[in-house]
């Protein structure tokens, strides 16, 4: 089984429990994200930041009631920031997290705004001045004159440094009510939230809540949920939800408790459980980011070379296995055999196959696979055929139906999967998945 631990919160953890504890004596217990920009309003650009935001904040076990965006525009900002800590018909919120609108421009108006709401003066806060006036020398550029606006800060506000990009984030507020601005760029505020927001905040937090996802294969959502239903119904806390998506079902696991680690150890208690149960079988990896993931660290404790043949992904299944840190190890190559003759060329499929079964055939992808196989040397190899649509197929074979092959070491074998209405795109991924937990499933027990 695949393990990857904590890599949800990148091996950061707060070890500072007390560092910023005199910005506020109260705990957090409930937050609004507020993302500021004119873009989002116009849906030029996707509100990435609120999603990030909100799955942060709850893993904190700080509860989110109400998220909202403003143009970059001072009353409304105002206006929301006031709606935001006084609950308008909601739970009044102690946090407050703003993203955006830190820039140097003059449309950029979030810091002064927020100093203005809490009545604080600005200045200008040197060692933010240095660092700015580092990174352009740094990067070779120019530093403007109105990069100085980055450097100046509410007064008694906590700075954030910004080691990505040029604006500072900040922490700002009174005993019960805490604003904390972040820069818009997804690319410098997911690292200072990984960084600097969470060790800032974890100290005021009750609860912290944990989640693991246990991922399986060879069994449905609902065989996944009658098979555990007894634990389901008993198990309050940590709670237990099946769910499915890209190709796999999904267990996730959530404790809520006043630690993380204590919280960790109710969840590793309840995976114990479920391990024990009929599921426990089916169960090919815990909070692994992806199929190729696991079938990749599988193979290499095996000692096992893998390799591909595609023609309706398109090279898909080779994208993902080498988007994989340390591929090369088991990731011999793979071939994009798209017309007939390619394949039969290439991979030494029968002609006969294709003239008597067609291209999209159960017989052609089990001679794809061990074509590959063959041709490589390798120990496994993986192939798909199949009409991704929207023309082609079959009245036996209509658009959506995939054949994936998979030769090994103890013979070769293949199934159909069938998608419905589903864009091209959706089928590629899909059949990525499915072929990658199914070869999985076939090297078990090698
Ligand atoms: P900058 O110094 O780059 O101007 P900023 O803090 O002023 O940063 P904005 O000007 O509001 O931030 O946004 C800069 C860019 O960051 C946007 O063009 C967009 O690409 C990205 N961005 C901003 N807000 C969000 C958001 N809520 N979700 C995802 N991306 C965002
Ligand atoms: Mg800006």
């Amino acid at each position: 089984m695949y393990l990857c631990r904590d890599m949800r919160l990148n091996g950061v953890y707060m070890s500072e429990k007390t560092a910023y504890s005199g910005l506020r004596s109260k705990p957090i217990i409930t937050a609004e994200i507020l993302c500021v920009g004119t873009e989002l309003l116009l849906g030029d650009i996707v509100n990435t930041n609120a999603s990030f935001l909100a799955k942060q904040l709850a893993s904190l076990g700080i509860s989110v009631y109400h998220q909202s965006v403003v143009g970059d525009h001072a009353e409304r900002l105002t206006a929301a920031l006031q709606d935001a800590f006084s609950g308008h018909g909601r739970p009044a919120a102690d946090l407050v997290i703003l993203s955006g609108g830190l820039g140097p421009t003059y449309d950029d108006m979030t810091k002064e705004t927020v100093a203005a709401f809490f009545g604080r003066k600005m200045y200008c806060h040197e060692p933010s001045l240095a660092a700015i006036k580092e990174y352009f020398e740094r990067t070779g550029r120019v530093m403007s004159e109105n990069n100085r606006k980055q450097a100046m800060m509410p007064e008694g506000a906590v700075v954030l440094p910004n080691p990505y990009g040029t604006a500072p984030g900040l922490a700002v507020g009174d005993d019960t009510r805490t604003a904390i601005l972040l820069p818009g760029p997804p690319s410098e505020l997911i690292p200072m939230f990984e960084t600097q927001v969470r060790p800032l905040i974890n100290p005021f937090c009750e609860n912290v809540l944990v989640s693991r996802n246990l991922h399986i294969m060879g069994l449905g959502e609902s065989d996944v949920e009658s098979r555990l239903k007894d634990l389901m119904i008993s198990s309050g806390n940590p709670t237990i939800a099946p769910y499915c998506g890209n190709g796999e079902v999904r267990l996730r696991i959530t404790a809520k408790a006043p630690s993380e680690a204590e919280a960790a150890q109710m969840c590793d208690h309840l995976i114990e459980k479920v391990t024990s149960t009929s599921v426990g079988d089916y169960i090919y990896g815990i909070d692994i980011p992806n199929p190729e993931t696991a079938l990749l660290s599988r193979l290499k404790d095996l000692g096992l070379t893998l390799a591909t043949a595609e023609s309706c992904t398109g090279g898909l299944m080779g994208q993902r296995i080498t988007g994989v840190p340390g591929a090369s190890a088991v990731f011999l190559g793979g071939f994009m055999t798209y017309c007939n003759q390619v394949k039969v060329d290439v991979l030494g499929v029968s002609q006969k196959s294709i003239d008597q079964f067609t291209e999209v055939s159960a017989a052609v992808a089990e001679e794809m696979a061990a074509g590959a196989r063959r041709a490589l040397a390798c120990d496994v190899a993986i192939s798909a055929t199949g009409y991704a649509g929207p023309g082609g197929g079959t009245e036996e074979n209509p658009v959506g139906t995939v054949y994936v092959g998979i030769a090994t070491p103890k013979g070769t074998s293949s199934f159909r999967l069938y998608y419905r209405n589903k864009s091209r795109n959706y089928i590629r991924e899909a059949v990525a998945s499915r072929a990658f937990i199914a070869t999985l499933e076939a090297v078990k027990n090698m």
